[in-house]
Protein backbone atom coordinates (compact mmCIF):
# COMPACT_ATOMS: atom_id res chain seq x y z
CA UNK A 1 0.00 0.00 0.00
CA UNK A 2 1.60 3.48 -0.93
CA UNK A 3 -0.36 6.61 -0.39
CA UNK A 4 -0.07 10.17 -2.45
CA UNK A 5 -0.47 13.53 -0.89
CA UNK A 6 -2.53 15.96 -2.88
CA UNK A 7 -2.78 19.27 -1.56
CA UNK A 8 -5.18 21.77 -3.01
CA UNK A 9 -5.08 25.49 -2.81
CA UNK A 10 -3.68 28.44 -4.58
CA UNK A 11 -2.48 29.97 -1.80
CA UNK A 12 0.14 26.99 -1.65
CA UNK A 13 1.48 27.92 -4.68
CA UNK A 14 1.66 31.42 -4.27
CA UNK A 15 3.53 30.67 -0.76
CA UNK A 16 1.61 32.43 1.11
CA UNK A 17 0.51 28.96 3.37
CA UNK A 18 2.85 26.18 3.85
CA UNK A 19 1.84 22.80 3.31
CA UNK A 20 1.99 21.28 7.10
CA UNK A 21 -0.85 19.27 6.09
CA UNK A 22 1.36 16.96 4.28
CA UNK A 23 4.08 16.76 6.49
CA UNK A 24 1.51 15.82 8.92
CA UNK A 25 -0.24 13.05 7.39
CA UNK A 26 3.08 11.89 6.19
CA UNK A 27 4.20 11.59 9.18
CA UNK A 28 0.59 9.94 10.61
CA UNK A 29 0.94 7.32 7.36
CA UNK A 30 4.62 6.19 8.23
CA UNK A 31 3.21 5.08 11.75
CA UNK A 32 0.11 3.10 10.04
CA UNK A 33 3.10 1.58 7.76
CA UNK A 34 2.25 3.12 4.69
CA UNK A 35 4.48 4.53 2.29
CA UNK A 36 4.24 7.93 0.65
CA UNK A 37 5.67 8.43 -2.30
CA UNK A 38 4.80 11.40 -3.66
CA UNK A 39 3.24 14.78 -2.15
CA UNK A 40 1.17 16.95 -4.85
CA UNK A 41 0.41 21.01 -4.31
CA UNK A 42 -2.01 21.87 -7.15
CA UNK A 43 -3.81 25.11 -7.17
CA UNK A 44 -7.89 25.75 -7.08
CA UNK A 45 -8.03 24.70 -10.65
CA UNK A 46 -10.55 21.94 -12.11
CA UNK A 47 -8.56 20.83 -14.74
CA UNK A 48 -4.89 20.63 -13.40
CA UNK A 49 -6.73 19.16 -10.74
CA UNK A 50 -8.07 16.41 -12.63
CA UNK A 51 -4.38 15.48 -14.01
CA UNK A 52 -3.36 15.69 -10.62
CA UNK A 53 -5.85 12.91 -9.84
CA UNK A 54 -4.68 10.95 -13.07
CA UNK A 55 -1.61 10.94 -12.87
CA UNK A 56 -1.56 9.87 -8.68
CA UNK A 57 -3.90 7.04 -9.50
CA UNK A 58 -1.57 5.18 -11.65
CA UNK A 59 1.37 5.36 -9.23
CA UNK A 60 -0.39 5.46 -5.49
CA UNK A 61 -3.76 3.23 -3.96
CA UNK A 62 -4.51 5.53 -1.76
CA UNK A 63 -4.64 9.28 -3.00
CA UNK A 64 -5.24 11.82 0.06
CA UNK A 65 -6.52 15.24 -0.83
CA UNK A 66 -6.72 18.22 1.50
CA UNK A 67 -8.28 21.77 1.18
CA UNK A 68 -11.23 22.86 -1.36
CA UNK A 69 -14.31 21.57 0.90
CA UNK A 70 -15.52 24.76 1.63
CA UNK A 71 -18.96 26.79 0.65
CA UNK A 72 -16.87 29.22 -1.77
CA UNK A 73 -17.02 28.91 -5.73
CA UNK A 74 -12.64 28.15 -5.84
CA UNK A 75 -13.71 24.88 -3.25
CA UNK A 76 -13.79 22.36 -5.83
CA UNK A 77 -12.06 19.60 -4.82
CA UNK A 78 -14.94 17.32 -3.80
CA UNK A 79 -16.66 18.31 -7.33
CA UNK A 80 -13.83 17.52 -9.44
CA UNK A 81 -12.73 14.00 -8.00
CA UNK A 82 -16.58 13.11 -8.21
CA UNK A 83 -16.65 14.03 -11.83
CA UNK A 84 -13.35 12.06 -12.34
CA UNK A 85 -14.45 9.08 -10.80
CA UNK A 86 -18.17 9.76 -12.40
CA UNK A 87 -19.91 9.21 -8.96
CA UNK A 88 -22.24 11.63 -7.81
CA UNK A 89 -22.58 14.08 -4.82
CA UNK A 90 -25.09 13.09 -2.85
CA UNK A 91 -26.62 14.96 0.73
CA UNK A 92 -25.10 13.44 3.40
CA UNK A 93 -28.41 14.33 5.70
CA UNK A 94 -25.99 13.86 9.26
CA UNK A 95 -23.54 16.62 8.50
CA UNK A 96 -26.39 18.86 6.98
CA UNK A 97 -27.80 18.57 10.16
CA UNK A 98 -24.95 19.84 11.88
CA UNK A 99 -23.97 22.52 9.63
CA UNK A 100 -27.27 24.01 10.66
CA UNK A 101 -27.24 23.02 14.01
CA UNK A 102 -24.17 25.40 14.28
CA UNK A 103 -25.82 28.23 12.43
CA UNK A 104 -28.74 28.12 15.06
CA UNK A 105 -26.26 28.38 17.80
CA UNK A 106 -24.50 31.26 16.42
CA UNK A 107 -28.14 32.30 15.44
CA UNK A 108 -27.68 33.47 12.00
CA UNK A 109 -28.92 32.22 8.68
CA UNK A 110 -27.39 29.64 6.90
CA UNK A 111 -26.63 30.75 3.08
CA UNK A 112 -27.30 28.73 0.06
CA UNK A 113 -23.78 27.55 -0.47
CA UNK A 114 -23.44 26.13 3.07
CA UNK A 115 -25.75 23.06 2.08
CA UNK A 116 -23.03 22.27 -0.45
CA UNK A 117 -20.58 21.54 1.78
CA UNK A 118 -22.66 18.30 3.33
CA UNK A 119 -22.87 17.03 0.22
CA UNK A 120 -20.52 13.64 -0.23
CA UNK A 121 -19.44 11.68 -2.64
CA UNK A 122 -21.80 8.49 -3.11
CA UNK A 123 -20.63 5.91 -1.48
CA UNK A 124 -17.97 7.16 0.64
CA UNK A 125 -17.35 6.63 4.56
CA UNK A 126 -18.19 10.17 5.96
CA UNK A 127 -15.45 11.66 8.71
CA UNK A 128 -17.33 14.06 10.61
CA UNK A 129 -15.49 17.48 11.23
CA UNK A 130 -16.17 17.93 15.03
CA UNK A 131 -13.94 21.46 14.73
CA UNK A 132 -15.66 23.37 11.11
CA UNK A 133 -18.54 22.32 9.09
CA UNK A 134 -17.05 20.51 5.55
CA UNK A 135 -16.86 16.67 6.76
CA UNK A 136 -14.33 14.53 4.64
CA UNK A 137 -14.98 10.78 3.25
CA UNK A 138 -13.19 8.31 1.79
CA UNK A 139 -14.60 6.25 -0.92
CA UNK A 140 -12.96 3.12 -3.06
CA UNK A 141 -13.65 2.67 -6.41
CA UNK A 142 -11.52 -0.13 -8.62
CA UNK A 143 -9.12 -1.21 -5.87
CA UNK A 144 -8.36 2.87 -5.72
CA UNK A 145 -9.00 5.03 -2.44
CA UNK A 146 -9.73 8.73 -2.49
CA UNK A 147 -9.74 10.66 1.23
CA UNK A 148 -10.89 14.04 1.11
CA UNK A 149 -10.50 16.30 4.22
CA UNK A 150 -10.71 19.32 4.95
CA UNK A 151 -7.89 22.32 4.46
CA UNK A 152 -7.79 23.81 7.95
CA UNK A 153 -5.00 21.75 10.21
CA UNK A 154 -7.01 22.72 13.40
CA UNK A 155 -9.82 20.56 11.46
CA UNK A 156 -7.51 18.17 9.33
CA UNK A 157 -5.46 17.10 12.07
CA UNK A 158 -8.33 15.02 14.78
CA UNK A 159 -10.63 14.32 11.51
CA UNK A 160 -8.18 12.23 10.12
CA UNK A 161 -6.75 10.96 13.80
CA UNK A 162 -9.83 10.31 15.23
CA UNK A 163 -11.72 9.35 11.66
CA UNK A 164 -9.35 8.92 8.59
CA UNK A 165 -7.03 6.54 10.47
CA UNK A 166 -9.64 3.92 11.77
CA UNK A 167 -10.96 4.23 8.58
CA UNK A 168 -7.88 3.29 6.74
CA UNK A 169 -7.26 0.92 9.26
CA UNK A 170 -10.47 -0.66 8.76
CA UNK A 171 -9.69 -0.63 5.01
CA UNK A 172 -6.13 -2.60 4.68
CA UNK A 173 -7.59 -5.07 7.60
CA UNK A 174 -5.01 -3.53 9.74
CA UNK A 175 -5.65 -5.74 13.13
CA UNK A 176 -2.96 -4.37 14.99
CA UNK A 177 -3.73 -1.02 17.19
CA UNK A 178 -1.30 1.99 17.32
CA UNK A 179 -0.86 4.02 20.16
CA UNK A 180 1.05 6.79 20.42
CA UNK A 181 1.63 9.19 23.52
CA UNK A 182 3.80 12.34 23.36
CA UNK A 183 6.16 13.14 26.37
CA UNK A 184 6.98 17.00 26.74
CA UNK A 185 10.34 18.45 28.55
CA UNK A 186 11.19 22.14 28.99
CA UNK A 187 14.79 23.11 30.40
CA UNK A 188 17.08 20.60 27.86
CA UNK A 189 17.89 20.54 24.59
CA UNK A 190 17.23 18.74 21.70
CA UNK A 191 21.08 17.30 21.38
CA UNK A 192 21.21 16.39 25.36
CA UNK A 193 17.66 14.84 25.35
CA UNK A 194 18.96 12.70 22.50
CA UNK A 195 22.14 11.68 23.89
CA UNK A 196 21.00 10.88 27.10
CA UNK A 197 18.49 8.10 25.73
CA UNK A 198 20.52 7.93 22.84
CA UNK A 199 20.56 4.11 23.03
CA UNK A 200 16.60 3.79 23.19
CA UNK A 201 16.80 5.53 19.90
CA UNK A 202 18.86 3.93 18.37
CA UNK A 203 17.66 0.45 19.37
CA UNK A 204 13.87 1.43 18.82
CA UNK A 205 11.43 -0.57 16.54
CA UNK A 206 8.39 -0.78 18.47
CA UNK A 207 7.85 1.35 20.62
CA UNK A 208 9.37 4.32 18.06
CA UNK A 209 10.82 7.23 19.41
CA UNK A 210 10.62 10.31 17.81
CA UNK A 211 12.46 13.76 18.91
CA UNK A 212 11.22 17.05 18.07
CA UNK A 213 12.13 20.28 18.78
CA UNK A 214 9.89 23.51 19.10
CA UNK A 215 9.01 26.16 20.80
CA UNK A 216 11.66 26.14 23.30
CA UNK A 217 10.98 22.68 24.43
CA UNK A 218 11.09 19.11 23.06
CA UNK A 219 9.02 16.56 22.78
CA UNK A 220 9.36 13.06 22.39
CA UNK A 221 6.46 10.82 20.41
CA UNK A 222 5.91 7.41 21.25
CA UNK A 223 4.24 4.84 19.02
CA UNK A 224 3.85 1.18 19.77
CA UNK A 225 1.84 -1.02 17.98
CA UNK A 226 -0.12 -4.51 19.50
CA UNK A 227 -2.72 -7.03 18.50
CA UNK A 228 -4.72 -4.97 21.51
CA UNK A 229 -4.80 -1.54 22.76
CA UNK A 230 -4.10 -2.27 26.17
CA UNK A 231 -0.87 -4.44 24.65
CA UNK A 232 0.03 -1.24 23.21
CA UNK A 233 -0.36 0.63 26.00
CA UNK A 234 1.97 -1.44 28.02
CA UNK A 235 5.01 -0.96 25.74
CA UNK A 236 4.52 3.12 25.38
CA UNK A 237 4.64 2.44 29.91
CA UNK A 238 7.80 0.66 29.49
CA UNK A 239 9.70 2.71 26.81
CA UNK A 240 8.20 5.76 29.04
CA UNK A 241 9.43 4.66 31.86
CA UNK A 242 12.73 4.07 30.89
CA UNK A 243 13.22 7.64 29.25
CA UNK A 244 11.51 9.44 32.82
CA UNK A 245 14.35 7.19 34.64
CA UNK A 246 17.07 9.59 32.89
CA UNK A 247 15.42 12.46 31.73
CA UNK A 248 12.17 12.32 34.34
CA UNK A 249 13.14 16.11 35.94
CA UNK A 250 12.38 18.06 32.83
CA UNK A 251 9.27 16.25 32.08
CA UNK A 252 5.94 18.26 32.53
CA UNK A 253 3.36 16.66 30.60
CA UNK A 254 1.70 14.53 27.87
CA UNK A 255 -0.01 15.46 24.40
CA UNK A 256 -1.31 18.38 24.08
CA UNK A 257 -0.67 19.72 27.00
CA UNK A 258 1.56 23.15 27.68
CA UNK A 259 3.54 24.27 30.59
CA UNK A 260 0.67 26.86 31.79
CA UNK A 261 -1.92 24.29 32.01
CA UNK A 262 0.17 22.15 34.00
CA UNK A 263 0.51 25.02 36.18
CA UNK A 264 -3.02 26.29 36.48
CA UNK A 265 -4.07 22.37 36.87
CA UNK A 266 -1.06 22.12 39.66
CA UNK A 267 -2.00 25.56 41.53
CA UNK A 268 -5.86 24.47 40.95
CA UNK A 269 -5.75 21.00 42.74
CA UNK A 270 -3.76 22.84 45.51
CA UNK A 271 -6.19 25.93 45.82
CA UNK A 272 -3.12 28.49 45.64
CA UNK A 273 -3.54 32.20 44.34
CA UNK A 274 -0.48 33.83 42.53
CA UNK A 275 0.70 37.59 40.91
CA UNK A 276 3.46 38.49 39.75
CA UNK A 277 5.36 41.44 39.07
CA UNK A 278 6.90 41.73 35.35
CA UNK A 279 9.75 43.89 34.67
CA UNK A 280 11.42 42.15 31.66
CA UNK A 281 8.61 40.24 30.37
CA UNK A 282 6.14 43.17 30.69
CA UNK A 283 3.01 40.91 31.19
CA UNK A 284 4.08 38.13 29.01
CA UNK A 285 3.46 36.11 31.96
CA UNK A 286 0.89 37.12 32.91
CA UNK A 287 -0.90 36.98 29.17
CA UNK A 288 0.52 32.88 29.03
CA UNK A 289 -1.34 32.14 32.11
CA UNK A 290 -4.40 34.17 31.67
CA UNK A 291 -5.16 32.47 27.91
CA UNK A 292 -5.97 28.94 29.80
CA UNK A 293 -9.44 28.92 31.00
CA UNK A 294 -10.03 27.83 34.48
CA UNK A 295 -7.16 30.57 35.17
CA UNK A 296 -9.78 33.30 36.79
CA UNK A 297 -9.63 30.86 39.89
CA UNK A 298 -6.15 31.47 40.45
CA UNK A 299 -4.47 34.16 38.84
CA UNK A 300 -5.03 37.36 41.25
CA UNK A 301 -3.45 39.67 38.90
CA UNK A 302 -0.58 41.23 38.09
CA UNK A 303 1.92 44.21 37.86
CA UNK A 304 4.13 45.42 34.96
CA UNK A 305 7.22 47.19 36.67
CA UNK A 306 8.84 48.25 33.78
CA UNK A 307 10.77 51.51 35.69
CA UNK A 308 12.80 51.31 38.52
CA UNK A 309 10.59 54.43 39.70
CA UNK A 310 7.48 52.00 39.33
CA UNK A 311 9.25 49.06 40.79
CA UNK A 312 10.23 51.34 44.19
CA UNK A 313 6.59 53.12 44.59
CA UNK A 314 4.24 50.28 43.82
CA UNK A 315 6.20 47.31 44.68
CA UNK A 316 8.41 48.94 47.08
CA UNK A 317 11.87 47.63 45.95
CA UNK A 318 14.49 49.91 48.20
CA UNK A 319 16.76 52.11 47.06
CA UNK A 320 19.49 50.47 47.99
CA UNK A 321 18.48 47.38 45.99
CA UNK A 322 18.52 49.48 42.61
CA UNK A 323 21.51 51.33 43.71
CA UNK A 324 23.89 48.66 44.82
CA UNK A 325 22.73 45.77 42.75
CA UNK A 326 20.56 47.27 40.39
CA UNK A 327 17.42 46.33 39.13
CA UNK A 328 18.91 42.99 37.25
CA UNK A 329 19.52 41.69 40.49
CA UNK A 330 18.90 38.55 42.42
CA UNK A 331 18.16 41.00 45.54
CA UNK A 332 15.57 43.05 42.88
CA UNK A 333 13.82 39.72 42.09
CA UNK A 334 13.61 38.28 45.88
CA UNK A 335 11.90 41.97 46.62
CA UNK A 336 9.76 42.20 43.51
CA UNK A 337 8.46 38.31 44.17
CA UNK A 338 7.67 39.29 48.06
CA UNK A 339 6.23 42.45 47.37
CA UNK A 340 3.71 41.61 45.09
CA UNK A 341 2.60 38.48 46.51
CA UNK A 342 1.89 40.64 49.91
CA UNK A 343 0.40 43.37 47.75
CA UNK A 344 -1.99 41.07 45.78
CA UNK A 345 -2.35 39.27 48.71
CA UNK A 346 -1.52 35.96 46.87
CA UNK A 347 -0.20 32.20 47.87
CA UNK A 348 2.11 32.91 45.28
CA UNK A 349 4.69 35.84 43.96
CA UNK A 350 6.35 35.84 40.70
CA UNK A 351 9.01 38.04 39.55
CA UNK A 352 11.05 38.15 36.09
CA UNK A 353 13.73 40.79 35.74
CA UNK A 354 16.56 40.85 33.70
CA UNK A 355 18.06 42.12 30.26
CA UNK A 356 16.38 41.22 26.67
CA UNK A 357 18.40 43.67 24.56
CA UNK A 358 19.71 44.17 22.63
CA UNK A 359 21.87 46.46 24.61
CA UNK A 360 23.58 45.00 27.96
CA UNK A 361 22.19 47.01 31.14
CA UNK A 362 23.51 47.63 34.29
CA UNK A 363 26.92 45.68 33.23
CA UNK A 364 25.00 42.65 32.93
CA UNK A 365 24.91 40.81 29.93
CA UNK A 366 21.83 40.39 27.04
CA UNK A 367 19.87 37.41 28.11
CA UNK A 368 20.76 37.61 31.78
CA UNK A 369 17.30 36.42 34.09
CA UNK A 370 16.53 37.06 37.67
CA UNK A 371 13.16 34.96 38.78
CA UNK A 372 12.18 35.01 41.97
CA UNK A 373 9.31 33.30 43.61
CA UNK A 374 7.52 33.85 46.94
CA UNK A 375 6.22 30.79 48.11
CA UNK A 376 3.47 30.50 50.71
CA UNK A 377 5.73 28.97 53.14
CA UNK A 378 7.26 32.44 53.64
CA UNK A 379 10.28 30.71 51.54
CA UNK A 380 12.06 32.72 49.05
CA UNK A 381 13.00 30.95 45.88
CA UNK A 382 15.23 33.14 43.12
CA UNK A 383 16.40 31.67 39.69
CA UNK A 384 19.39 32.97 37.39
CA UNK A 385 19.28 31.99 33.93
CA UNK A 386 21.45 33.24 31.26
CA UNK A 387 19.54 32.55 27.57
CA UNK A 388 20.75 33.47 24.08
CA UNK A 389 18.39 34.54 21.37
CA UNK A 390 16.24 37.93 20.15
CA UNK A 391 14.96 40.29 22.49
CA UNK A 392 11.50 38.32 21.91
CA UNK A 393 13.00 34.55 22.30
CA UNK A 394 14.40 35.62 25.55
CA UNK A 395 11.34 37.02 27.08
CA UNK A 396 9.49 33.98 26.07
CA UNK A 397 11.88 31.68 27.22
CA UNK A 398 12.00 33.80 30.44
CA UNK A 399 8.20 32.87 30.76
CA UNK A 400 8.84 29.23 30.12
CA UNK A 401 11.53 29.22 33.08
CA UNK A 402 9.45 31.23 34.94
CA UNK A 403 6.62 28.09 34.37
CA UNK A 404 8.63 25.26 35.01
CA UNK A 405 10.74 26.45 38.30
CA UNK A 406 6.91 27.06 39.48
CA UNK A 407 6.06 23.63 38.58
CA UNK A 408 9.10 22.45 40.72
CA UNK A 409 8.02 24.57 43.14
CA UNK A 410 4.24 24.03 43.85
CA UNK A 411 5.25 19.61 43.29
CA UNK A 412 7.22 19.91 46.67
CA UNK A 413 4.98 22.16 48.67
P1 LIG B 1 -12.73 26.20 4.41
O1 LIG B 1 -14.06 25.60 4.74
O2 LIG B 1 -12.10 26.93 5.57
O3 LIG B 1 -12.74 26.97 3.11
P2 LIG B 1 -11.34 24.15 2.90
O4 LIG B 1 -11.39 22.68 3.15
O5 LIG B 1 -12.06 24.65 1.69
O6 LIG B 1 -11.78 24.90 4.21
P3 LIG B 1 -9.14 25.69 1.93
O7 LIG B 1 -10.15 26.78 1.63
O8 LIG B 1 -8.43 25.05 0.81
O9 LIG B 1 -9.83 24.53 2.79
O10 LIG B 1 -8.10 26.22 2.98
C1 LIG B 1 -8.53 26.88 4.15
C2 LIG B 1 -7.33 27.23 5.00
O11 LIG B 1 -6.73 26.03 5.49
C3 LIG B 1 -6.19 27.93 4.28
O12 LIG B 1 -6.36 29.31 4.21
C4 LIG B 1 -5.00 27.56 5.14
O13 LIG B 1 -4.95 28.40 6.28
C5 LIG B 1 -5.32 26.15 5.58
N1 LIG B 1 -4.71 25.16 4.69
C6 LIG B 1 -5.21 24.71 3.53
N2 LIG B 1 -4.39 23.79 2.97
C7 LIG B 1 -3.33 23.67 3.79
C8 LIG B 1 -2.14 22.88 3.77
N3 LIG B 1 -1.89 22.03 2.79
N4 LIG B 1 -1.27 23.00 4.80
C9 LIG B 1 -1.54 23.86 5.81
N5 LIG B 1 -2.63 24.63 5.89
C10 LIG B 1 -3.53 24.55 4.90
Amino acid sequence: MNAEIIAVGTELLLGQITNTNAQFLSKQLAELGINVYYHTVVGDNQTRLKSAIEIAKKRADLLIFTGGLGPTKDDLTKETISSSLKRSLVMDEEALLSIEDYYKKINREMSENNRKQALVIEGSEVLPNKHGMAPGMLVSIHGKSYMLLPGPPKEMQPMFIEFGCPAIMKQLKIQERIESRVLRFFGIGESQLETDISDLIDSQTNPTIAPLASDYEVTLRLTAKHGTSEGAKKLLDMVEKDILSRVGRFFYGYNDTTLCDEVIKMLTDKSLTISSAESLTGGLFSESLTRVSGASSIVKGGIVCYTNEIKQSVLQVSEMTLSENGSVSERCARELAINVKSCLSSNIGISFTGVAGPEELEGKPVGTVYIGIALPNDKVKIYNVLLAGSRQGIRERAVKYGLHYLLEEIKNL
